[in-house]
Order: C-alpha cells, then sequence, then structure tokens
C-alpha cells in the first residue's frame, strides 16, 4: 500500500503519506482493523468502534474471529476479495458486513463495511411478490431475483455465465413464442428500442400459457431501468369474472324488468329508505296513479304515491294526511301484509307484500273483482241447491269412471240411502236387478249427451220407488271418456202411478169411443178408420178387399118374442161367434141395430164367399137360453159380398151399399143365405 505509483512523485508522496493515511483512515465510513499474525488486534478505527457498538480497549488485543459468526471463519484464512460476512454485533445480533482483507507490513489491513441497508434491501427484493430485473445502460443486467427465472421461465443455462444481457433475453422469450409470430430479430429490435426510451412504462402481456403479466417499468439515473413483472393472472381473471357477472346480472336485470312489466298483477319494490324503486305499468293501471305522479325509470317516495290516491278519497273519509302518516308508519315496519281493498270503482284488489332480504319488500296487487264476483255467485248457487235439495226428493251426484259415487247430495230422501254411505258405491246398486242393463248402457252411452230413464227403486222401506235419471258424461276424446258422470236422481212415483192411470184413462175412453158397448166390437167410427188403412195397404200390396155384410133375419121377432134382454144376448153372443170364426186381421164391426160387416184384407170373392159360407153356418148352430126362459132361441143371419179390386178400388159407401144390395138380394131369395154382390 502507499505505493509510489499513486502520488505525483516521490516527495509528495512522503510529504502527504503517514499524515494523509492516518486521517483517511481514522474518518473512514467503513471499519478498519489492523490484525497480527494470529488474528489478534492491533488497532481499530472510530468507525469498526461504532459498527460493533464497543469501545477501543474492548476491542483491541481480541481475535478478529469473535467479531465475525463462526461459519465465516473459513473466509478469514484465505479472503479473496470482498467476501459478505456477519459480523456479530451486540447482544449476538447480526452485522451484514463486506470484508475485504489486505496485507500491510507487519499486519494485515482489515476493512469491513456495514452493508445493513443493501442487504435489506435484497432481501426486500429477493421476497417481493413479483419478479424484478435491474438493467445498466449498456442493457446488461445489473440484478434480479430468483422469481424472475421462476416467472417467466428463464432456464438455468441463460444463467449459467453470469446475469444475461436484456438482448439475451428478448432473443431467448422472441425464440420460444413469447412475442407472437413474427422474425425474431424484429421482434428483438422492437422491444430494445423501447426499453432504451428513457420513460416509465406499464404494459401486460399474456403468455402462451395463458397468464397474464404485468410489466414495469421505470428509468434510472444512470440510464438504466427498473423492471417488476407482476403475475396478474387471478386479478385479470377475477376481473373478467366480475365484469362477466355484471353483464350477466344486467341481463338478468333486463330478463327480471321484461316479467315484471308482463306480470298480470301490478308490482312494486320498495327500497330499505321507502323509495318505490320498481314498478310495472299493471300497478299505475290498476291503481289509476298518472305519470305525473310515478313517471316511468325515476325513484318515487312510497309517501308520493300513497298521497295521490289518500287524496283521491280511496282510504275513506279523513285527513288524507294522516292516512300517508298511517300506512307510511305501517310500511316502515318491513312485515309481511296481505289484505284486500276495494276501490271507488268497485274494483277488488289484493295487496300481498313480502319483505326482502336487504330491506324493503316487493307487493303484488291482483285484481280479484271477477273472482270475488264469481265466488259470491257460487256460494248463492251452492245455497240454492242446497234449498232445493232440501225441498225436493231430488239428489245430485257424480260417479267416478267405475261407476261409483264420489259425491252425492240429497240421496236420502230419494232412496233412504245417506250421501256418506253411498260415496265408493255402485250407482247400479240403487235400481232393481232387472234395471241394472239399461242403467249401465244409459251410463256408458251418454257422451256428453243428457239421458233419461224412469227405472224403479226398491227403497230400503220396501216400497218400490220409479227414479228418472238424467245427467251427462264428460267429454269425448278419441273415444276415451275423459269425463265423468254427473246427473240427478228424481223419485217419479207418484208421477209414474199417474201415468198409469191416465193411460188406462185414455185406453178406456178409447175403448169407448171407437167400440161397440153392446158387443165390444168395432163401431162405425174405428171401422171407418181401419178401412182407410186397408185401402192403403191395398195400394201397396195390389191384393183385392171383401166385404161382408151380414143382416140378423127376423130379429124383431125374437126382441117381440123374448124380450130386449134376449135380444141384446142374442146379439152379444153372435159378435162373439163371428169374431172367432175369422182371422186375427179381419175385423168385424156393428154397424147398425143387427147388422155387422166384416172386413176382409188381401181377400178375393171366392175367399170371401168361404169366409162368409162359415159364418152362416155358425151362426145358424147357435142356441140361445135367456135366463128364466125354458125356450130355445135360433137365429140365422143372410149375407152379402162385395169385393173391390185393387185396379178400381171402391170407396167404403160403394162397396157397403154393394154388399147390402147383395145381402138384400139374399133376404128376398128366403134368408139364411149367402149372396155375392
Ligand atoms: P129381416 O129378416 O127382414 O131383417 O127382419 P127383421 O125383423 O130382422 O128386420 P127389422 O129391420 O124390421 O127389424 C130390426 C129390429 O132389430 C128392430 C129393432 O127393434 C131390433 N133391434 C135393433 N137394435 C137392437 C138392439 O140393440 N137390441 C135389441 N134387442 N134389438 C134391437
Ligand atoms: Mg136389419
Ligand atoms: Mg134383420
Amino acid at each position: 500500500m502507499g505505493g509510489t505509483d499513486q502520488w505525483g512523485d516521490q516527495a509528495t508522496a512522503a510529504a502527504v503519506d503517514d499524515q494523509f493515511f492516518r486521517a483517511a483512515v481514522t474518518n473512514s465510513s467503513s471499519a478498519i482493523i489492523a490484525i497480527d499474525d494470529d488474528g489478534t488486534m492491533a488497532y481499530v478505527n472510530d468507525a469498526a468502534c461504532r459498527i460493533f457498538h464497543a469501545e477501543r480497549p474492548a476491542l483491541l488485543g481480541r481475535p478478529l474471529r469473535h467479531l465475525i459468526a463462526p461459519i465465516h471463519w473459513p473466509l478469514l484464512d484465505d479472503p479473496h476479495g470482498a467476501v459478505e460476512v456477519s459480523g456479530i454485533g451486540p447482544h449476538g445480533t447480526v452485522l451484514p458486513l463486506e470484508l475485504a482483507m489486505a496485507p500491510a507490513g507487519d499486519w494485515r489491513a482489515v476493512t469491513l463495511r456495514d452493508i445493513s441497508s443493501r442487504s435489506a434491501l435484497r432481501t426486500v427484493i429477493e421476497n417481493m411478490p413479483g419478479a424484478i430485473s435491474m438493467f445498466d445502460a449498456d442493457l446488461n443486467m445489473l440484478a434480479c431475483n430468483s422469481k424472475l427465472k421462476e416467472m417467466l421461465d428463464f432456464p438455468d443455462c441463460l444463467f449459467a455465465a453470469g446475469l444475461p444481457s436484456l438482448i439475451e433475453l428478448l432473443r431467448y422469450n422472441a425464440a420460444r413464442g413469447e412475442y407472437g409470430p413474427g422474425d425474431i430479430d424484429e421482434l428483438v429490435a422492437t422491444r430494445v428500442a423501447q426499453a432504451r426510451r428513457p420513460a416509465a412504462h406499464v404494459f401486460e402481456r399474456t403468455r402462451r400459457d395463458g397468464t397474464v403479466l404485468e410489466i414495469r417499468g421505470a428509468p434510472l439515473r444512470n440510464g438504466g431501468f427498473v423492471t417488476i413483472y407482476t403475475d396478474v393472472t387471478a386479478r385479470r381473471q377475477a376481473e373478467e369474472a366480475l365484469k362477466a357477472a355484471m353483464a350477466e346480472s344486467e341481463r338478468t336485470r333486463q330478463h327480471l324488468r321484461s316479467v315484471i312489466e308482463h306480470l298480470p298483477q301490478g308490482v312494486t319494490v320498495i327500497d330499505a329508505n321507502l323509495d318505490v324503486v320498481v314498478w310495472n305499468s299493471g300497478f299505475t293501471r290498476l291503481l289509476g296513479i298518472p305519470e305525473t305522479v310515478m313517471a316511468p325509470g325515476q325513484v318515487v317516495p312510497y309517501a308520493t304515491a300513497i298521497r295521490f290516491v289518500a287524496q283521491r278519497g280511496d282510504y275513506g273519509p279523513g285527513d288524507p294526511e294522516e292516512h300517508v302518516r298511517q300506512r307510511v308508519e305501517l310500511a316502515s315496519r318491513f312485515e309481511p301484509h296481505r289484505f284486500e281493498r276495494t276501490l271507488p270503482d268497485g274494483t277488488i284488489i289484493e295487496v300481498s307484500g313480502r319483505p326482502m332480504q336487504d330491506g324493503g319488500f316487493v307487493t303484488t296487487y291482483t285484481d280479484i273483482t271477477d273472482i270475488r264476483r264469481s265466488a259470491q255467485r257460487l256460494a248463492q248457487t251452492l245455497d240454492l241447491m242446497d234449498e232445493v235439495l232440501a225441498h225436493a226428493v231430488i239428489a245430485v251426484f257424480e260417479l267416478d269412471s267405475r261407476g261409483c259415487f264420489r259425491f252425492a247430495r240429497g240421496l236420502g230422501r230419494v232412496i233412504g240411502l245417506a250421501d256418506e254411505a253411498a260415496l265408493g258405491r255402485s250407482i247400479l246398486d240403487v235400481f232393481a236387478e232387472r234395471e241394472r242393463p239399461r242403467v249401465h248402457a244409459l251410463i256408458d252411452g251418454s257422451l256428453g249427451q243428457p239421458i233419461k230413464g224412469a227405472m224403479a227403486r226398491r227403497h230400503d222401506d220396501g216400497r218400490e220407488v220409479w227414479l228418472s235419471l238424467s245427467g251427462y258424461g264428460g267429454c269425448d276424446v278419441d273415444g276415451i271418456r275423459a269425463g265423468n258422470f254427473r246427473g240427478v236422481l228424481i223419485d217419479v212415483s207418484e208421477k209414474h202411478m199417474a201415468d198409469l192411470k191416465i193411460d188406462e184413462l185414455i185406453d178406456r175412453l178409447e175403448q169407448s169411443a171407437l167400440h161397440d158397448q153392446l158387443t165390444g166390437l168395432a163401431n162405425r167410427a174405428k171401422f171407418l178408420h181401419r178401412f182407410d188403412d186397408e185401402i192403403d195397404r191395398q195400394r201397396r200390396s195390389g191384393k183385392p178387399l171383401a166385404l161382408i155384410a151380414m143382416d140378423l133375419d127376423h130379429f124383431k121377432q125374437i126382441n117381440d118374442r123374448h124380450g130386449h134382454l134376449a135380444g141384446d144376448l142374442v146379439l152379444r153372443e153372435t159378435a162373439k161367434t163371428l169374431r172367432g170364426a175369422v182371422r186375427q186381421t179381419d175385423l168385424v164391426a156393428r154397424f147398425g141395430g143387427e147388422e155387422f160387416l166384416v172386413l176382409l184384407p188381401e181377400t178375393d170373392g171366392d175367399g170371401a164367399l168361404r169366409v162368409a159360407e162359415n159364418l152362416r153356418r155358425q151362426v145358424a148352430e147357435q142356441v140361445f137360453r135367456p135366463p128364466g126362459q125354458t125356450e130355445r132361441i135360433h137365429v140365422t143371419a143372410t149375407f152379402g159380398i162385395a169385393v173391390s179390386p185393387s185396379t178400381a178400388p171402391l170407396s167404403l159407401d160403394a162397396l157397403v151399399e154393394a154388399a147390402d144390395q147383395a145381402a138384400y138380394r139374399g133376404k128376398r131369395q128366403g134368408r139364411n143365405q149367402v149372396c155375392v154382390s
């Protein structure tokens, strides 16, 4: 040390040497210590005392090793340039030091520099969340932390020959496609030009594996720059997710808004401040609130909306402001509520509010006027039905698909079976065995059409009642019965009995109107009626129609000799004989006192002749014994035949006239004979 080469000449060196070095050593901010051969400290300057927090006497004469951590002792034996060692401070604290050692005459001069701040900085850099690199003005890397290699995937070989230059790193990145496609030299040149620009910059780079790096550069005073790399992938992903979520929630909001707008009900959303923040047009329409009060898209205080309605008189008489106050007070409790209100125009609305989690509530307003009215009508109808059922012997019911009662009302009075007891039982059980096939057919074939039928049923008290069953089935979907049979059962026994009596009466009236009282034979009226039918039949069949006229012989004498009653007996018995001797299709009628006509459809002259002859014989064979008389009565009759051919049918009068004429001829020729017209 202190060679003449550092000084201008020998003289100057000699003049300043001692004094100069003494001052320099004393004032140095580094600790300067002289140790002898065995490492004992022989000299320490002020800085050494300051760094180790010790008085000079406490240091002199002690081995230097006492001030250095044992792991660094090997460095003391063969120091090579400046080395970093851990010094031992007061109470064993660690002092980051840079140690240099050089022989100086009989001693060795040891320089110790406090590098705490540098070490602290290095710790900070090493422990930074990001990667950091520092380049000088010539783009050589001065320092970096281990995260740089990690984060940017730089291989160890790039760092094998010391720290790489910026150009080496850029070239490596460009080659592995980090900067996208393009010519490597150009990609590198562009980035070198950027790096040389002395301006702070921030940009992002998305790496090929999808990670995003934020690269933040700041120029240094000496022309170099520091670059900090931060992996912002997670942050970017979170931002993207947030953006997507916000877009999504905006879509949801739009969707909800549209749903709310199209709801048939009125809807309001009132927030925790009692502001109406959302409402649909259904609400303002239903409550008749004009846009001047609630302008679309605005936030309207709940009290404002209420005040309009209150001033209109919706809440009845009283101070509108008081109504508003009460309602606002009620709303601010944020409790679920549901009530009905009748508007001045008669509209009934149901108001239903549900609180929301974060305060406020959603309220729906539903027009239930129609529902209430139909409910009322239904109740009235049911009342009416109950009343009707209570006073009439009528049962209404519904059957299930198996024909069993699933609902019944009024069965008790109709069939003596309590409604509840009937449930689940087949309707067929209600009817007498013989009627069941009919009932089954009626119910089965009654798709959508009413059915009616009177059917017998044995009442529980043993009396047979007549029931009228009517009703209808449900809709018929592709032949499959879709609905259940609903019907009415009415006790029609009385009517049925009355009907039977009327039928009988009608029969009797008919009998007396169309039949002769004495003989029971058809009278003139019935004969005329029947003749018309036979003329029609003849027209169709094309066959002749024959008529026999019969007149009892000397009947006046029978009356005269035996009395009128005997005459009547003869007339009755002869009628019986005539009726028993002809076909079912032939008609025997009494036309006058003792004159009879026999109409023979589809019969020609020969046929009629045979019939008449048979009748003549049978009449003549009759023997009468009138009560209380001993004498027997015999009677004969004379017959005239006329035939109406189908080709030229005769009128009734003409045919009867012709038959009468024939009979008249028979009378003249001696009676008890048959003459043909
Ligand atoms: P003829 O052989 O020419 O037919 O002689 P007839 O006596 O039978 O004829 P006529 O016409 O003179 O007499 C008919 C009688 O029949 C007169 C009447 O008293 C009697 N007569 C008519 N209707 C009834 C009746 O309902 N009952 C009775 N018992 N007699 C009757
Ligand atoms: Mg006569
Ligand atoms: Mg006669």
